[in-house]
């Protein structure tokens, strides 16, 4: 099936007299005839469902849904975006053990791995996105056990070379996890090139609606856990009657472990009721995805044209930088989101953003209404002018996510906007 059928109609297909439309199944439990019966769900949980803290039937349409989307194996809903990076890591890593992750990506995954998991004894080395092939090798140490990056980051809007990236991972042998959350796979998918994990945010894109927070894990279930640097995959598990994954689970051991293990002991797993309106947004992602995809691009063009910026970033923009990457791996656009930093800085800035009448003002993107950040005055407040330059973005910056009202009446509110400065 192609993507848009895919959409439509993978995880769930009724039979004979069932539902059209998937049912949300509202129970934290399930019921077995005999003791037997809930033995052997114990001894091999993927055989039917236990408890709707780490598996429930509404949520396992959309978790086989994005599998196969992105060309996985299986997949686990997690409760955010930020659960789904957090769990990413703690599968494979524990204390002692450290892990590369490009320093361009998402502002809540760099508090995650450069703070929190550090005072948890796990070392996060970050790299610059764009380094060369020696440079991200030389990061390596003994104890690295993943590397990490965004396929087209936000805020930054940067291009990862994944196949590099993929290509130096298993080199050393260890996976390549990606961030999707802005690609989304109908733009990109990062197996395909090699990537070995994929995680998202499904708040973003896959929802569209800013409905409910929401993430994903994807195994490719293609990686080599067998090469002696992961004994967690390959070694009896204690807290599971000494099983082995790679042994017991051969198809997709990095997620079944994900669940069993971490899923069972953190319990950050989606509600029903979300992975129905999860679902929802998923059946109409391919078709949104073209359409935010080519309203992004004209604005983008509007925007370069009016002379009354420094620069605008949207990789599909041939001006723009990233658009040598974004050829090879978006080929079919860079989604909805816009960066550009307006001539005047921060004043001007805050001009134009109070004078946009359709575009809101609001800390989410990705949304199927366009919206506005200026970063200098929420997400890097707290920062120093300095500072900001250092951080790459200027008093003037400002992130557009375009929407799917009409391209022309959006770029309207952007002229009105750019005349009161
Ligand atoms: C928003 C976002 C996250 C975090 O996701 P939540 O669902 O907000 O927890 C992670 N990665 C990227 C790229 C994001 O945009």
């Amino acid at each position: 099936m192609k993507i848009e059928t895919q959409c439509l109609h993978e995880g769930y297909t009724p039979k004979n007299g069932e539902p059209r439309v998937m049912p949300i199944v509202q129970s934290t439990t399930y019921v077995y005839d005999s003791t037997d019966d809930v033995a052997a769900v114990f001894d091999d949980p993927t055989k039917g469902l236990i408890y709707s803290r780490f598996a429930n039937p509404t949520t396992d349409v959309v978790e086989k849904k994005i599998a196969a989307l992105e060309g996985g194996a299986a997949a686990m809903c997690t409760s955010s975006g930020q659960a789904a990076s957090l769990l990413s890591i703690l599968n494979i890593c524990e204390a002692g053990d450290s892990f590369i992750a490009s320093a361009s990506i998402y502002g809540g995954t760099i508090n995650l791995f450069g703070y929190t998991l550090k005072k948890m004894g796990i070392e996060c080395i970050f790299v610059e996105h764009d380094c060369t092939e020696e440079e991200l090798s030389a990061a390596f140490k003994d104890n690295t056990k993943a590397v990490f990056g965004e396929t087209l980051a936000n805020p930054a809007l940067t291009v990862l070379d994944i196949e590099m990236w993929a290509k130096v991972a298993h080199a050393h042998g260890v996976p390549l996890i990606i961030d999707n959350t802005f690609a989304t796979p109908v733009l990109c998918r990062p197996i395909e090139w090699g990537a070995d994990i994929v995680v998202h945010s499904t708040s973003k894109y896959m929802d569209g609606h800013a409905l409910q927070v929401g993430g994903v894990i994807v195994d490719s279930g293609k990686f080599d856990w067998t090469n002696g640097k992961f004994p967690c995959m390959t070694e009896p598990d204690e807290s599971y009657h000494g099983l082995v994954y790679t042994e017991k689970y051969p198809a997709a051991p990095y997620i079944t472990k994900a669940r069993m293990q971490l899923m069972r002991d953190f319990g950050c797993y989606p509600a029903a009721n979300s992975s129905f309106l999860l679902n929802l947004g998923l059946e109409t992602l391919a078709v949104r995805m073209k359409q935010y995809c080519e309203n992004a691009l004209k604005v983008a063009q509007y925007i370069q044209s009016t002379g009354k910026v420094e620069f605008v970033t949207y990789p599909a923009l041939e001006e723009s930088k990233g658009h040598e990457l974004a050829k090879k791996y978006l080929p079919n656009g860079t989604s909805g989101v816009i960066s550009f930093s307006i001539k005047g800085g921060r004043n001007a800035a805050v001009k134009f953003m109070d004078s946009l009448k359709l575009a809101s003002n609001e800390v989410h993107v990705a949304d199927i209404r366009t919206c506005v950040l200026h970063p200098a005055s929420a997400t890097h407040r707290q920062l120093s002018d300095e500072q900001l330059v250092a951080a790459g973005i200027d008093g003037g910056l400002i992130r557009l996510s375009v929407g799917l009202e009409n391209a022309d009446d959006i770029i309207d509110d952007l002229k009105a906007a750019f005349a009161n400065i």
